[in-house]
């Protein structure tokens, strides 16, 4: 009997794991897997943020994926998806197609732009290295120009980043850091630049502890950061962006709009025929949609319900990768003629999120509410450890966040 074809699709978090740990638990002469990434490296999209506002150089962020992929016994192909045919059993590839047994699909999130004009256009996302190389050259290009012209453009100068959900407060804490040495470099006082984030919801961090979100907002306030709360983002243009708040109507001029307000799974997905809710494709247990006993969903693609909040998950590495473990373990029982697949039941150790590299808030083990130096101590640790999980001690000490007390 010919050996059976795992595809795995996108080596962000999910991808990834499901990767090294099928290189781990399956022989070459057991199955076929290839793994299919649009980039020759796999990048941490936790530090996104951190290259966007220039804090952190890119290429601290991004691993090649020759570095934890063993690719004498995994199938590397450097390539963008570009549609999945689960009726056909294939994937189709900007430079060839795949036939697959078994599909693992992490092609990971989409910013969702719930139809606000002008956002696509003239907004920016941090979604991959790309996207966050390009916002950190925009805004040096913007304080570059501003002493360049004879009118100084406010609108250079105003930062809007749009939500404060958990990603709109991390960027806000390092553009926090960040503008006062852009300040020094070009030439601006630091009181003409504005940080202005702007959230809908009657609160910073909704649902979050609130003692935690005061602590952010004043440490970020401190900093020199704006919030406009309760103010509903309604358009955005090349120069400006415009939001209701108590049923006013008011403009911020600005060139520059990131929008962290929220995400959706890949396109990809949905336009597979997969049932989708906002591109993130119910899961049962075994992490498979219904009717398709060959496809594995993992990270933010997939909707996996909370029994006991009846509400999904939220999407974050952390499930992702507890996800991709999971996968690998049940796909290498399939592989070895088991039928019977584990459930996965996500083990959640709690919410860190950094406000720049010396501040942060979290709770973490049922409770415990951390915030300032233990908190970023904290993260730090996080991070660490999935790189010992996916490439061993030697990753940790190359890519790793070393110094606790920077
Ligand atoms: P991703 O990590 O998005 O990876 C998807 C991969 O698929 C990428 O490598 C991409 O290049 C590839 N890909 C996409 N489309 C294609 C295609 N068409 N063809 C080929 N390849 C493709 N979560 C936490 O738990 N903790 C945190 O501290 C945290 N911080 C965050 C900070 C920021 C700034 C952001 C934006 C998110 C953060 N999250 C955090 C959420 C977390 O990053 C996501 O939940 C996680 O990345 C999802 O993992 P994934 O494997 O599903 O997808
Ligand atoms: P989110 O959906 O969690 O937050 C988006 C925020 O934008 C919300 O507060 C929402 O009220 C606001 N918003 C939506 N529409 C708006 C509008 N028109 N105008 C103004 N505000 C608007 O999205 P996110 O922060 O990108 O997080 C995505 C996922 O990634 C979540 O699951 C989150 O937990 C995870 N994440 C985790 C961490 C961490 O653990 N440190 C960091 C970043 C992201």
């Amino acid at each position: 009997m010919k050996n059976p074809n795992i595809v795995i699709l996108g080596a962000g978090y999910g991808g990834i794991i499901t990767a090294v740990k099928l290189q781990k638990s399956l022989g070459v002469n057991e199955a076929n897997v290839t793994l299919v990434n649009k980039h020759s490296y796999h990048y941490q999209t936790t530090w996104l943020h951190e290259n966007a506002a220039g804090t952190l150089h890119h290429d601290h962020t991004r691993i090649p994926i020759k570095d934890v992929i063993n690719t004498s016994k995994i199938n590397f192909v450097q390539d963008t998806v570009t549609e999945i045919k689960p009726s056909e059993k294939r994937v189709m590839l900007e430079n060839g197609d795949l036939m697959y047994d078994y599909l693992v699909i992490g092609l990971g999130y989409e910013a969702a732009t719930f139809g606000i004009p002008g956002l696509k256009e003239h907004a920016f996302t941090i979604g991959s290295i790309n996207s966050a190389r390009l916002i950190r050259q925009h805004i040096e290009y913007n304080f570059a120009k501003y002493n360049n012209e004879a009118d100084k453009k406010q609108e250079r100068l105003n930062l809007v980043v749009g939500g404060a959900g958990f990603t709109g407060i991390e960027f806000v804490g390092e553009l926090a850091n960040r503008i006062p040495q852009l300040c020094r470099e070009y030439d601006i006082p630091r009181e003409k630049v504005r940080i202005i984030n702007v959230e809908a919801a009657p609160s910073a961090l909704p649902g979050f502890d609130p003692e935690l979100v005061e602590y952010a907002m004043n440490s970020l306030e401190g900093r020199g950061v704006e919030f406009k709360i309760g103010a509903m983002i309604k358009e955005v243009t090349e120069n400006k962006l415009v939001f209701e708040k108590d049923e006013q109507r008011e403009e911020i001029p600005t060139n520059t709009v990131v929008w962290a307000a929220g995400v959706r799974g890949n396109s990809l997905v949905e336009q597979a025929g997969f049932e989708s809710n906002r591109g993130r494709t119910p899961v049962s247990d075994d992490l498979r949609p219904a009717g398709y006993d060959d496809v594995f969903i993992v990270g933010d693609c997939a909707l996996l319900i909370n029994e006991e909040t009846e509400r999904p998950y939220p999407p974050t590495a952390q499930i992702a990768i507890q996800m991709a473990e999971q996968t690998a373990a049940n796909l290498t029982k399939l592989v070895k003629g088991d039928k019977h697949l584990e459930p996965f039941t996500p083990d959640l150790k709690g919410t860190v999120a950094s406000l720049g590299h010396k501040d942060a808030i979290g709770v973490v083990f049922n409770d415990k509410k951390l915030f300032g130096w233990s908190a970023s101590a904290m993260k730090k640790v996080i991070d660490n450890r999935y790189l010992l999980k996916l490439g061993g001690p030697g990753l940790v000490l190359k890519k790793g966040k070393l110094n606790f007390f920077q």
